[in-house]
């Protein structure tokens, strides 16, 4: 039996075409954004160690800027491809739009897999992807940042490539750099907490005190590490936490049922957010099987790990007393288990509102930058509660009024607030 092989790009036009439908958007709009602005295809000569040269395939797709430069990550996977891409430069400008930054959508690729490459080879690919794509991303134009499998480094060296050429200073030019070289205080918590401003309201709505809740989560890596730190910082209780056992090469969670402590989890934690198995044993942790975070009897599920964790076969096993799913991760849940929690009146703070908390403070990052003045830490902390907060409420208000999903809410606000900028610059 031949089988369809998932592909994002269809998915993000799917779900697109369902808003554009509800919102009765013109034609012409519609046509306009179900597909990117524009793509770019281009090679990358490498010269490697052993002095062979090495052609790696590089993108980038700007899928929409009527509402500000494009904005998005680049990532190194050795199975990228263009309709990735296109998919999630799509969803980047439903995210910028939904917590209102003026940005719009993009992301980027190599065809690569950084664990066969050194740090040179790395380099010459960063330096010859900024040398293909030159004149066509910029402070005005568009803003890359880290993504999968890149970081702060390959963020600098990409900076300094397109400085040498440009022969000035652009530190708005890219987003993700070390602190001390134009990064922000607070990205490292930015998402995590944003996820916790966004529940926190929720709880607000639903009438329940935080710090009478109990939340389980998956993931022990940056999103699920701050998310659990703020909510507990909060009052909240986190009683399980799943994560992925390298050794073992299958996923675990770790409970504690009066409250984990991260503190201590942190220091059995390796740099993956992988949790050393024997050291939670011996610090009083029941060890489960890895499904297990969702089958809590808690208040709260914190997806943070990956995608499609909430599915079909699972979804009947999350318990009774779960009143929030609170998606940390990007697509933790699948279209048809959202519908079975939809049905059961759970409350889903879906993923591209409740994570933008990254790339607001990615925005705060290139207006810093290009102020060339930095801000303290409490207040990026302050302006992204404030960011985080305001989106909340119109995508609530929306839901409430119209008796939607959130999930529906968010798109409908972040589509409508790009069609609207297309059509007032006259676009469509
Ligand atoms: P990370 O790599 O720091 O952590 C991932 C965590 O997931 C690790 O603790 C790992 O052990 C765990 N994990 C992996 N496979 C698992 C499995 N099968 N079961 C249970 N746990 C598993 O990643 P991150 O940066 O925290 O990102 C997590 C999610 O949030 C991803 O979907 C990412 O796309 C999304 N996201 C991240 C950011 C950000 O700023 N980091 C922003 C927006 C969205």
């Amino acid at each position: 039996m031949e089988t369809t092989p998932y592909n994002p790009f269809q998915v993000a036009q799917s779900q697109f075409d369902k808003v554009a439908a509800v919102l009765e958007l013109d034609e012409g709009v519609r046509e306009l954004l179900r597909q990117p602005m524009r793509e770019y295809q281009f090679t990358i000569p490498v010269r490697m160690d052993d002095g062979t040269v090495q052609v790696f395939k590089g993108f980038r797709v700007q899928h929409n800027d009527a509402r500000g430069p494009a904005k998005g990550g680049i990532r190194f996977h050795p199975m990228e491809t263009i309709d990735t891409v296109r998919a999630l430069s799509m969803w980047m400008t439903w995210k910028c739009s939904v917590v209102d930054i003026p940005l719009g959508g993009g992301k980027g690729g190599v065809i690569c897999d950084p664990h066969h490459l050194s740090q040179r080879e790395q380099e010459q690919i960063c330096r010859g992807w900024i040398r293909q794509i030159v004149k066509n991303v910029g402070p005005i134009s568009d803003v890359p940042a880290p993504d999968v499998m890149t970081n702060g480094q390959h963020m600098l060296w990409m900076l300094d490539e397109f400085e040498a050429i440009h022969g000035g200073r652009y530190p708005g030019f890219i987003t993700g750099k070390p602190v001390g070289m134009g990064g922000s205080l607070g990205r490292t918590e930015a998402t995590g907490f944003g996820v916790v401003y966004t529940l926190r309201e929720a709880l607000k709505v639903l009438g329940l005190p935080l710090d009478r809740t109990v939340a389980s989560v998956q993931g022990f890596g940056n999103v699920a590490q701050y998310a659990a730190q703020r909510y507990t910082q909060l009052g909240g209780t986190v009683v399980a936490i799943s994560c992925w056992d390298q050794a073992d090469k299958v996923s675990y969670t770790f409970r504690k049922k009066g409250g984990v402590c991260l503190q201590e989890l942190r220091g059995i934690a390796d740099k993956f957010g992988g949790i050393d198995k024997n050291r939670a044993r011996d610090l009083g942790y029941e060890k489960m099987p890895g499904e297990a975070w969702l089958e809590q009897e808690v208040d709260i599920l914190l997806p943070a790990a990956l995608e499609n964790q909430i599915n079909r076969g699972n979804v009947g096993k999350i318990a009774k007393s779960v009143k929030v799913v609170a998606e940390g991760a990007n697509g933790p849940t699948t279209p048809e288990a959202d519908e079975v929690l939809k049905e059961r009146g759970v409350f889903v703070l879906p993923d591209f509102l409740t994570n933008a908390g990254g790339v607001t403070c990615s925005y705060f990052e290139q207006v810093q930058c290009n102020a060339n003045y930095f801000w303290e830490k409490d207040e990026v902390l302050a302006k992204l509660d404030t960011k985080m907060t305001s989106a909340f409420a119109a995508v609530n208000e929306l839901a409430s009024r119209q008796k939607l999903f959130m999930r529906d809410a968010a798109y409908m606000i972040a589509i409508n607030r790009v069609a609207e900028a297309v059509r007032l610059r006259g676009w469509a």
